[in-house]
């Protein structure tokens, strides 16, 4: 990666000092029986690409600690916590009447389900927006109190929306750069916003907006083009600009990723090997099939359980030879869709168990719901034949790519929606489905199975090449050589290995 001295030189960002802003500060809060908090750097593909970078340009990480006030004791842990992985950490503090209308409301009862295509289950509560901009000027103030003009200033995800709109009158001459984890929707559903017209203008304040796929970016620069008659969209290629007035915003396509060879070392590893080799012992005489995924709508989850049973029922050779683990990760218990979900989810894992288990037997679905540690996601993700990824929509799907990293044998299947970003650079060797298709994602399901081995090994080798060559540091050093392409003079702009991204093949 471009976070060594060698290529300082060369690369204009690598004299900022570089300011990340995020809604989750990347640190795990403790308290501890005396009501002290204690606060442990956090890991993750974003974490681990961009602390080089901020130790090495010197950074500031800011984001809301999790917590419902300002208690200053957090504010304590935080900095420790950063002080000791090598970067400054900074707060904003939200109460909870912010907490329940930024993040719960605006963020995952609109923005949430609108970008996934779900607009039926959005709630366009006036009061949501008006303190999602509030709190986006919080976010921005204390950016200000970080950032100077010659900084780079970096903004993720999608409840973070305005705040360059917020921080263009603080800090004028700042770079401010944004990158969308989550997809862009369509026209005819980003229309359905009743905000439409002051979130895309607020977007437009940006230097560069980043975007997983291209489909994303596709459907960005039709909503400008349709809602901002005087703006002006040129250039070809991964990174293209838009002019409005006398503002010119880059955007551009960079599929996020993860650390693969932390993954392929990880899974290599004897504590790894001895928990594959405890679960073969535990479920034996079967192939393994695994879903991951938090609890959320968008991932598909009851769809997925529906093909499974649809495939035991058509497919009687499957009984008894194929067993699913699938675990669920807690998340945003508060919101009425996912306790409704975790319910419709635990019903039909009780129905199809009921239905196909043999007393003192094969089961056919494991069901896991809470946090897996390290070491057995890293299992699972290495006993298992088959993995199932099947969300109806997603920005990315991390899973799918941890998948085949540590499927370091190569004689596994994955299966795919079609509606996942991580579908463009991995539609070679994934089966791809339509989630909604349940006879489909059973057919799919029938055909992993029963792969031939050396299919089995062409179709993986291709995605684990692919994930390998545009790992999480690549998408860091495209990002960052987009922000800075115009200052390097005379030096084309070219991502690190060379590699551009895969193109779409996928029409949607
Ligand atoms: N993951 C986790 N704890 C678990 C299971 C999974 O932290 O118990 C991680 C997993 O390794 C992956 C992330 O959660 O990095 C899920 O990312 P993905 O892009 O697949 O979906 P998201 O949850 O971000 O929508």
């Amino acid at each position: 990666m471009s976070a060594n001295s060698d290529t300082q030189a060369a690369q204009p960002h690598a004299s900022r000092n570089l300011v990340v802003v995020s809604n989750r500060l990347p640190v795990v809060l403790t308290c501890d029986a005396q009501g002290g908090w204690h606060a442990c750097a956090g890991s993750g593909g974003l974490v681990t690409a961009l602390l080089p970078v901020l130790r090495n340009r010197g950074g500031t990480w800011i984001g809301w600690p999790g917590t419902d006030a300002g208690d200053p004791a957090v504010e304590r842990a935080a900095q420790q916590a950063g002080a000791e992985a090598g970067y400054r950490m900074a707060t904003v503090a939200l109460n909870a009447a912010e907490v329940r209308d930024f993040y719960l409301g605006f963020s995952n009862r609109v923005i949430w389900p609108l970008f996934h295509d779900l607009q039926s289950l959005c709630d366009f509560d006036p009061v949501y927006w008006r303190t999602y901009r509030e709190v986006n000027r919080r976010y921005a103030q204390t950016v200000a109190r970080h950032a100077g003009a010659g900084d780079f200033v970096w903004v993720h995800d999608y409840q973070l929306m305005h705040v360059a709109a917020e921080l263009r009158s603080l800090l004028p001459d700042t770079r401010v750069a944004f990158f969308l984890h989550v997809p862009f929707p369509p026209l005819d559903v980003f229309v359905k916003l009743p905000w439409r017209m002051p979130l895309l203008h607020a977007l437009l304040q940006y230097d560069l907006v980043g975007f997983q796929t291209q489909r994303d970016r596709r459907n960005f620069s039709e909503c400008v083009r349709a809602l901002v008659p005087q703006a002006v969209l040129t250039g070809r290629g991964p990174v293209t600009e838009v002019r409005v007035a006398e503002r010119r915003v880059r955007i551009g396509s960079f599929p996020i990723s993860i650390d693969y060879n932390w993954f392929v070392r990880r899974a290599a590893s004897t504590e790894v090997a001895q928990r594959v080799h405890e679960l073969h012992g535990l479920l034996p005489d079967r192939r393994l099939m695994l879903g991951v995924d938090r609890l959320d709508y968008t991932k598909g989850i009851p769809h997925r359980l529906k093909a499974f049973r649809n495939a035991l029922a058509r497919f009687p050779e499957l009984r008894e030879r194929l067993s699913l683990i699938q675990v669920v990760v807690p998340s945003r218990e508060d919101i009425g869709a996912y306790q409704a979900l975790k319910l419709e989810i635990e019903q039909l894992v009780s129905e199809i168990n009921g239905e196909y288990s043999k007393p003192g037997g094969w089961v056919p679905v494991w069901y896991v719901y809470g946090s897996l540690v390290a070491v057995d996601l890293l299992a699972y993700y290495r006993a298992a034949h088959i993995a199932l990824v099947t969300p109806l929509k997603d920005g990315m799907n991390l899973v799918a790519k941890e998948y085949c990293a540590c499927s370091i044998e190569e004689d596994c299947v994955l299966i795919l929606s079609e509606f996942a970003g991580a579908a463009t650079q991995l539609q070679r060797g994934a089966l791809l489905v339509n989630p909604y298709d349940i006879e489909g994602v059973a057919d799919a399901l029938r055909r992993a199975w029963a792969m031939p081995p050396e299919e089995c090994a062409a179709r993986m080798r291709a995605m684990r090449r692919s994930i390998r060559r545009q790992d999480v540091y690549w998408w860091l050093d495209a990002f960052l050589d987009a922000a800075f392409a115009h200052e390097l003079r005379g030096i084309p702009h070219v991502p690190v290995d060379g590699a551009q991204p895969e193109s779409d093949y996928l029409p949607f």
